[in-house]
């Protein structure tokens, strides 16, 4: 047995903090689970955080912090292991679309011994077609460099007070969780789970934030881009090396005037494979200058009593 915290990402959920609050306190209440609720309001415009007061004030296992703006799901679930005092934490979405029952099953194998407990979703929920193709492609790349199908990870998952301190000593501000839970080790297992519909509100991606998303966790956690590009420039110089030994040859049977297709695409060609490989790069750079310049993953504003 444990105190099991629950840390809840939200930003403008005010039609959804109420239900959500009563929802998974009732399953973890009749399943005897000692628990805290930690809602971290992500720079929320709307009476979020005024109904995480309320409802604090109410209940004392239930608080909340305030981000001074929208710093991003990322950032609000790392505030929530910085501040979480529970023996294990669990990370879980506003919107229940993430079931509170399996919530419970994660309790009980976290008291079987396990650290880690992933919630895998078992089909991907509703989607359109576009935004699953872009998820598709982007998981691809992870999974085969994770060595792991990291199109049904979620960030809905159980970790013990160990795995938490681990992460928390981290030391880089950009951080992909999802897939910091599998790289972090210790001793895992997964829960399976329906993802349901999306109680009240509207989903809070873009698609330019579904493909910042993306390119910055890439980026985050591997260096392969970079590899590509040397890998493409190899390719490149290959075929140079065969064009360059055919246009001599023309060069020398006197057949070399109409050259200059050949010559626009392989401008075309080396300029796009430069300016992507710079775009790369560059972006390294940039995630190495903002590693460097050491702001802070998040700035709270407001806290609810309980948790000062
Ligand atoms: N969320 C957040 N900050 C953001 C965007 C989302 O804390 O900038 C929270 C949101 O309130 C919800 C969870 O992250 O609890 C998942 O977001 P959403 O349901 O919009 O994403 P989806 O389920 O569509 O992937
Ligand atoms: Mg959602």
């Amino acid at each position: 047995m444990g105190r099991l915290t629950v840390i809840i990402p939200s930003f403008n959920e005010e039609d959804n903090i109420d239900n959500t609050a009563k929802a998974i306190g009732s399953a973890l209440d009749e399943a005897g689970i000692d628990f805290d609720l930690l809602f971290v309001s992500d720079g929320s415009t709307d009476a979020t955080f005024d109904i995480i007061e309320r409802l604090s004030k109410e209940d004392k296992r239930i608080g909340g912090i305030q981000f001074s703006r929208n710093f991003g799901k990322e950032a609000a679930i790392f505030a929530g292991l910085d501040y979480a005092k529970g023996d294990c934490v669990a990370v879980i979405d506003c919107d229940l679309q993430h079931p509170p029952a399996t919530l419970v099953e994660m309790y009980h194998l976290w008291e079987e011994g396990y650290e880690v407990v992933e919630g895998i979703k078992s089909k991907r929920g509703k989607e359109s077609p576009f935004y699953r193709l872009f998820t598709n492609i982007f998981y691809g790349i992870m999974s085969s460099l994770m060595k792991i199908d990291m199109n049904k990870t979620s960030d809905f998952k159980l970790l013990d007070r160990k795995v938490v301190n681990a992460l928390l000593d981290l030391p880089e501000r950009n951080t992909f969780f999802r897939a910091l839970s599998f790289w972090a080790g210790f001793k895992s297992t997964h829960v399976t789970f329906d993802v349901a519909e999306r109680k009240a509100g509207k989903s809070k991606w873009s698609f330019s934030g579904l493909v910042k998303y993306a390119i910055s966790n890439t980026t985050s956690f591997t260096t392969a881009p970079l590899k590509a590009v040397f890998v493409l420039g190899m390719l490149l110089l290959v075929f140079s090396v065969i064009l360059a030994a055919e246009t001599l040859v023309n060069y020398f049977l006197h057949i070399a005037a109409d050259g200059f297709t050949t010559v626009i695409l392989l401008l075309l060609i080396i300029g796009g494979c430069i300016m992507i490989s710079l775009g790369i790069i560059g972006h390294y750079i940039s995630r190495i200058y903002e590693e460097v310049k050491g702001r802070p993953r998040y700035i709270v504003s407001k806290i609810t009593s309980e948790d000062k």
